[in-house]
């Protein structure tokens, strides 16, 4: 068939956007207005909103999701000859962290039916250099935290969030970001809450944490011209703390209406070949990304693009097999399950304004799909 253009886009922002430019317009007017751009009333009165919103105590702004995680092993003393453990299937952020903080990633895989780090896995990979488990809430729902938290309190490890996909999402009634002993936060514009740029926060209810957090991703100084650590140059810039600050009361809202369109698709989505995600007990999913599986999946992707219905996949190529993670010597086969959803992962339209017609016409394109 003659392949139709894009009518359903994978993301778009256009409709938040047109929502939200009075409030986005008046905050960078604001801003312009104040004439002052890092650490300032902006940045301190988004981070005492965000740790509130997550019930956490501190919240410490900082430039990317990268940096978030990358500051938080530092401050908890991670460095060289340590391992933290990791799910072998994340964004290579997460495991970059663990690199760029001077550490060994451990990856341990997920349970393939929430997509997240397999709790019962983590004892086997615990050596006498484990200092940290790394949770990510992969696609917008919590790992399974309770035995997470268990198995670190017994081997006195800490327990780092990575929260870079999960703004929102619930975990027995708490929220992200207040799961373990700090969370890192990425405000990338496609995430649940985004920027109008890079931006990202760590959360923590461990002042000693936060402070130290907050002096490492500002050269390393307690106050000016006065340095305790070799620090580097992260922190949350006024204008974007500004946007932020216009978009967290309505994040609740744009995760509804993410939930309200995952209901659709679980409801109708029908098609045998195509395994829909699964939102574990005791979880409220805020569906960063919808993640189906699929063993043809390039044929998926190829049937539902010529309808007009875009997608990506989350993520084509694990991590041990990147170029980047040679070193680690992990051959093709080693870690199954990260394969298996690196091979059969294809994520669908979602984002807040998609129109319930777009919404079915992603259904009816799944739905006509032939193995
Ligand atoms: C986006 C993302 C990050 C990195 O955030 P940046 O702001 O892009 O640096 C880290 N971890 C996960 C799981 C992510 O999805």
């Amino acid at each position: 068939m003659v392949a139709q253009p894009i009518t359903v886009p994978f993301v778009s922002f256009r409709p938040m956007e047109r929502e939200l430019d009075a409030d986005l317009r008046a905050a960078f007017a604001r801003v312009l207005d104040n004439s002052w751009y890092i650490e300032g009333k902006e940045d301190a009165a988004f981070e005492a909103a965000f740790a509130d919103y997550c019930g956490a105590k501190y919240c410490v702004g900082c430039g990317n999701g990268l940096d978030a995680l990358v500051l938080i092993l530092k401050a908890l003393g991670i460095g060289p000859g340590d391992e933290v453990i990791v799910p072998s299937n994340t964004f290579i952020a997460t495991v970059l962290a663990i690199s760029y903080a001077g550490a060994t990633p451990v990856f341990v895989e997920p349970v393939l039916a929430s997509y997240n780090i397999d709790p019962a896995r983590i004892e086997a990979a615990i050596t006498e250099k484990t200092k940290a488990i790394m949770a990510v809430h992969l696609y917008g729902q919590c790992a399974d935290m309770d035995p997470i938290l268990e198995i670190a309190r017994a081997h006195g490890l800490k327990v780092v969030e990575d929260a870079a996909q999960a703004h929102g999402a619930t975990y027995k009634g708490r929220r992200a970001g207040s799961l373990g002993d700090a969370a890192g936060f990425s405000f990338y514009p496609g995430k649940n809450l985004g920027a109008l740029g890079d931006a990202g926060c760590v959360t923590t209810s461990d002042k000693a944490l936060a402070e130290k957090i907050r002096a490492l991703g500002n050269y390393g100084s307690d106050y000016k011209y006065h340095h305790i650590y070799k620090g580097q140059n992260s922190r949350l810039d006024e204008m974007q703390a500004a946007f932020l600050a216009a978009k967290l009361p309505h994040l609740d809202a744009m995760n509804a209406q993410r939930r309200t369109i995952a209901a659709r698709y679980f409801a109708e989505i029908t098609n045998p070949a195509v395994i829909l995600p699964t939102v574990m007990p005791g979880c409220e999913h805020v569906f960063h990304i919808f993640a189906v599986r699929c063993k043809n999946r390039d044929a998926l992707e190829k049937h539902l693009n010529e309808r007009g219905v875009g997608t990506n996949k989350h993520y084509p190529t694990p991590i041990h097999l990147q170029g980047a993670y040679k070193e680690l010597g992990i051959p093709a086969g080693a870690l199954p399950l990260a394969e298996e959803i690196s091979a059969t992962e294809l994520s669908l339209p979602m984002y807040y304004g998609m129109t319930e017609e777009q919404v079915t016409a992603v259904i009816d394109a799944v739905n006509s799909f032939k193995e």
